[in-house]
């Protein structure tokens, strides 16, 4: 049971303002400027803009999700909702059939507002939106329906890190926990491997530094379980692709020594990851204990390590 003291941010929102954002959310769709892609394609006019998406929601799949960060799994795991379509489009996606393939079904706002309540009633710890930024008009107006029916746990944030700041701005108040990836700190690595975005690594850090500035540093709780705070994933990719150890110094010097950081070591040649030999191969034990070490030279206190 939540706390009273515990209760998520949007609930001291005034009354309307989640759909008065997701209002404005929605009319950018005419030109849409949600992400960096910045298209400005009119998606109102059933038009596709670079994520593959026009004004229809389409949702991948729900359900309660074990295989997230312990924090956000507690006992009853985390509400994840994946949503279909992305606009980094990494070409060594794990979910490409997603994000790339565009798979899923169409459903309504009242269906969205229906799953989160769903995964409450489950007894989820959050609602963990995977990959939502292309979606967060509906994902506001649908909020806002689930708010009027009970809604009363955190949502979770979870997104590439490819992001927009003046687009993270309308989520503040709104959301608890902040999970974005931190991928890459080299353009030209960006550039090659997901798809052209050689911006990646500045709209990240400025993305991942407005979220720091909204809900503060992650700290887990005596019960185990994430009620607010910014949870910063890094794979680790093979020939120091990702760039890690600069990742790892940058967060070190612009965030608290404190700060979350989930250092992950799962990283596997999906998709069309094998075309290309830097990355066609799985990471090895060196590879990655050189980042934990360096993370642990730098001083960061808050770091999670996978078993190798
Ligand atoms: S959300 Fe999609 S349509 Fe909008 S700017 Fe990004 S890639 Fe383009």
């Amino acid at each position: 049971m939540i706390m009273k003291t515990e209760k998520p941010s949007y609930l001291n929102l005034k009354k309307d303002e989640i759909k008065k954002r997701a209002e404005k959310l929605w009319n950018m769709m005419k030109q849409c400027q949600l992400c960096p892609r910045m298209c400005k394609t009119n998606r109102l006019a059933g038009k596709k803009g670079f994520c593959g998406t026009d004004d229809k929601l389409i949702i991948s799949s729900y359900h309660q999700h074990f295989g997230e960060e312990k924090p956000l799994v507690g006992i009853n795991g985390s509400g994840t909702i994946f949503f279909s379509n992305c606009s980094l489009k990494c070409i060594f996606c794990q979910n490409w059939e997603i994000s790339h393939a565009r798979s899923g079904i169409k459903k309504s706002i009242e269906d969205l507002s229906e799953m989160m309540i769903t995964l409450q009633k489950a007894g989820s710890h959050n609602i963990n939106l995977v990959t939502p930024t292309h979606y967060l008009p509906h994902i506001l107006f649908a909020l806002d329906i689930a708010i009027k029916k009970g809604l009363k746990i955190p949502i979770v944030y979870n997104t590439s890190g490819y992001e927009l700041v003046e687009i993270i701005k309308q989520l503040d108040g709104i959301v608890d926990i902040y999970l974005p990836d931190f991928k890459y700190f080299d353009t030209k690595m960006a550039e090659k491997f997901s798809s052209d975005a050689k911006d990646y690594p500045e709209y990240a850090k400025n993305a991942i530094l407005e979220m720091h500035r909204q809900v503060g540093v992650a700290i887990t709780p005596n019960d185990g379980i994430m009620k607010r705070g910014l949870m910063i994933r890094h794979l680790v990719m093979p020939n120091n692709v990702s760039g890690s150890k600069e990742i790892i110094k940058w967060i070190s010097e612009n965030l608290p020594k404190n700060t979350y950081i989930n250092i992950m070591s799962q990283y596997y040649p999906y998709y069309r990851a094998p075309e290309f030999a830097e990355i066609s191969r799985e990471i090895e034990m060196d590879e990655y204990y050189e980042v934990i070490e360096y993370a642990k030279k730098c001083g960061l206190t808050n770091v999670e390590i996978q078993g190798y």
